[in-house]
C-alpha cells in the first residue's frame, strides 16, 4: 500500500540472503534470550526483590553493595540496600555498577534475561496523555514494557496490602492488563513479603486464589501462571532453594530464578522482513550523522544494507550497528541495537519511525479497523469517542469513527451491527481515525505491530487488535 502522506516506499528488492541460516551460524553456541518486564503496585517490593536477585547472582559488585549497606545504615533504613542496585536516578550509586542500568541483564542457567523496567513508583506508563516535554521519558517506559516476552508480577502478601495493590485504583490490575494487551502471556507471580505473615499457606493460596480469577478473566491461561512464595528482603526462594521451616513445610517448588528459567524463549522472527520500532533518536556531531535505538522485531540488519525509514519511506544505509556499546556487522530479530544512519534528514527522524525492508515495507495509514475488548468503563463508548492509542513505543491521538459492531466476548459472534454505544466489558469492531499517519501492521501478520491499546485521561479503557488497514 503506498504511504498515506504522498510519499512512496522505495522499490529496492527485498532481502535475498538466508537470515536464518546466518542466524544459527552466529548464535548457534549462544543463551536463548529473554526479555523480562517487573511490574506490581508501588511499595510491592519490586526493586528489593529484584536487587536482591541481581546481588545473589553475583551481578552487584560487593564493594557497590557494601556501600549501600552503609549509606542505608546511616539513614536508618537498611532495607533500602537491594532496592538501590537498581534507583536509575542515584547516579552516585549506580556508578559502581559495571551494567547499564537501563538495560539491567543476567544469566540463568538456560537463557540471557535482559531486564528491560523495574517500574519503579512511577508505574509503568504515563498518567497523562497530554503530549509534553516529558513524553520521551513516557514513552521510553512504555516501550520497554512493549518490547517485553514474560513479566514478573509482584504482589505484597502482608495483610491488607495485597488487598490495597489489588482493589481498582491500584496498580496489580492495570498492571496485569497492560502487559497482556501489549502481548506477554507468559507470568510470573512473585507472592511477596511472605515473610510478614510468618510464611503463612493459607495466606498465599488466598493470593493465589484471587489472582487466579482475575488473571484468567484478563486473558492469561493458567497454565501460563507461576506462582513462587518468596521474600525480596530476606532472599528466601529467589534463587536458592527455599530453606525457611515454615516454608519448606508446606513449599518444594521451584525458586524464581527457576521459574524464569522455565519459560519458553520466543521464537525469533529472523526469516521474516525487517521491522525496528524506533524508540530513541540520537542526532550525532556531523550535520548528517544519526543514531537510532530500539529492538529488532523481525528480519536481521547488516552494516551496509539499505532500509526503508516509515512512514516517510526515505532510504537510509546502515553505517553501523552495535549492541551493548560493542560495535557489530550483524543483528537479528530479538536483539536491542543502536544503528547509526547516513542518508536520511535527521531533522526528520522521531521516535516511533519504523526502519524496514526496502521491498516490504509496514504499512502507514490513518485509519484501520480494529477489534476490542472494552474494560470496565463508566460512559459507554459512542460514534467520536476520543483516545489516544498506544501501540509499540508511541502513542497517538485518534477518534472512533465508526461502531461497526458489537461482538460476544468470549465466542466473537456478532451480537449487533451498528450499535449506537457500546458499554463496559463488552466486546467490539470498531473504525479508529488517527490525526496523522501511523505505521501499524495487521495482528495476524505482525502481533506485536497489531495491537492496541485505547486510553482516556490516563486509564486504560481498551485494548484491540488491528483487523484491517483502511
Ligand atoms: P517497589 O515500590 O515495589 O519497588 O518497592 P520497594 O522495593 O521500594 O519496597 C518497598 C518497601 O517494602 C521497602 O521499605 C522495602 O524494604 C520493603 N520490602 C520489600 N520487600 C520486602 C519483603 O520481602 N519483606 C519485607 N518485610 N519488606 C519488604
Amino acid at each position: 500500500a503506498p504511504a498515506a502522506d504522498g510519499a512512496t516506499p522505495a522499490k529496492t528488492p527485498a532481502r535475498t540472503r538466508d537470515a536464518r541460516a546466518e542466524y544459527d551460524k552466529e548464535r548457534a553456541d549462544s543463551k536463548q534470550l529473554i526479555n523480562m518486564v517487573v511490574i506490581g503496585h508501588v511499595d510491592a517490593g519490586k526493586s528489593t526483590l529484584m536487587g536482591h536477585l541481581l546481588y545473589q547472582l553475583g551481578c552487584v559488585n560487593k564493594k557497590v553493595m557494601h556501600k549501600y549497606e552503609t549509606e542505608s545504615k546511616k539513614i536508618g533504613k537498611q532495607s533500602f540496600k537491594f532496592a538501590w542496585v537498581l534507583d536509575e536516578t542515584g547516579e552516585e550509586r549506580t556508578r559502581g555498577i559495571t551494567m547499564d542500568v537501563a538495560h539491567f541483564k543476567f544469566e540463568t542457567p538456560q537463557k540471557t534475561v535482559t531486564l528491560l523496567d523495574c517500574a519503579r513508583s512511577q508505574g509503568l506508563y504515563p498518567q497523562h496523555d497530554h503530549r509534553s516535554v516529558t513524553a520521551s521519558i513516557r514513552t521510553r517506559k512504555h516501550s520497554r514494557a512493549a518490547a517485553a516476552d514474560v513479566a514478573v508480577l509482584v504482589v505484597n502478601a502482608t495483610k491488607g496490602e495485597f488487598e490495597t495493590g489489588f482493589e481498582s485504583g491500584g496498580q496489580t490490575r492495570e498492571h496485569a492488563i497492560l502487559v497482556r494487551s501489549l502481548g506477554v502471556s507468559q507470568l510470573a507471580i512473585a507472592v511477596n513479603k511472605l515473610d510478614t505473615v510468618g510464611w503463612c499457606q493459607a495466606r498465599f493460596d488466598e493470593i493465589r486464589g484471587r489472582l487466579g480469577t482475575f488473571l484468567r478473566s484478563v486473558g492469561f491461561r493458567e497454565s501460563e501462571l507461576r506462582y513462587v512464595p518468596c521474600s525480596g528482603l530476606t532472599g528466601e526462594n529467589l534463587t536458592q532453594p527455599a530453606q525457611e521451616a515454615a516454608l519448606t513445610a508446606w513449599y518444594s517448588g521451584p525458586t524464581l530464578l527457576q521459574v524464569i528459567d522455565s519459560f519458553p524463549a520466543p521464537e525469533r522472527a529472523v526469516d521474516r522482513p525487517l521491522r525496528l520500532f524506533v524508540q530513541d533518536v540520537f542526532k550525532g556531531q556531523q550535520q548528517s550523522a544519526l543514531s537510532m535505538a530500539g529492538r529488532i522485531d523481525a528480519g536481521m540488519l547488516q552494516v551496509a544494507d539499505k532500509v526503508t525509514v516509515m512512514p516517510h519511506g526515505e532510504t537510509a544505509t546502515v553505517k553501523g550497528i552495535s549492541i551493548d556499546e560493542m560495535p557489530v556487522q550483524s543483528a537479528f530479530a530479538g536483539d536491542h541495537v543502536t544503528v547509526t544512519l547516513s542518508g536520511v534528514d535527521p531533522q526528520s527522524q522521531t521516535v516511533g519511525v519504523v526502519l524496514c525492508d526496502p521491498g516490504q515495507p509496514v504499512k502507514v495509514t490513518t485509519k484501520v479497523q480494529a477489534r476490542i475488548v472494552i474494560f470496565s468503563i463508566d460512559l459507554p463508548i459512542t460514534k467520536g469517542y476520543q483516545v489516544v492509542v498506544h501501540y509499540q513505543s508511541v502513542s497517538e491521538p485518534a477518534t472512533i469513527t465508526r461502531l461497526v459492531c458489537q461482538l460476544h466476548r468470549s465466542s466473537g459472534e456478532v451480537l449487533k451491527q451498528k450499535p449506537r454505544c457500546l458499554p463496559g466489558n463488552s466486546s467490539a469492531d470498531v473504525i479508529i481515525t488517527f490525526q496523522r499517519p501511523v505505521c501499524v501492521e495487521l495482528y495476524k501478520d505482525f502481533r506485536d505491530y497489531g495491537r492496541l491499546m485505547l486510553r482516556v485521561a490516563g486509564h486504560t479503557v481498551a485494548a484491540g487488535l488491528i483487523t484491517e488497514v483502511k
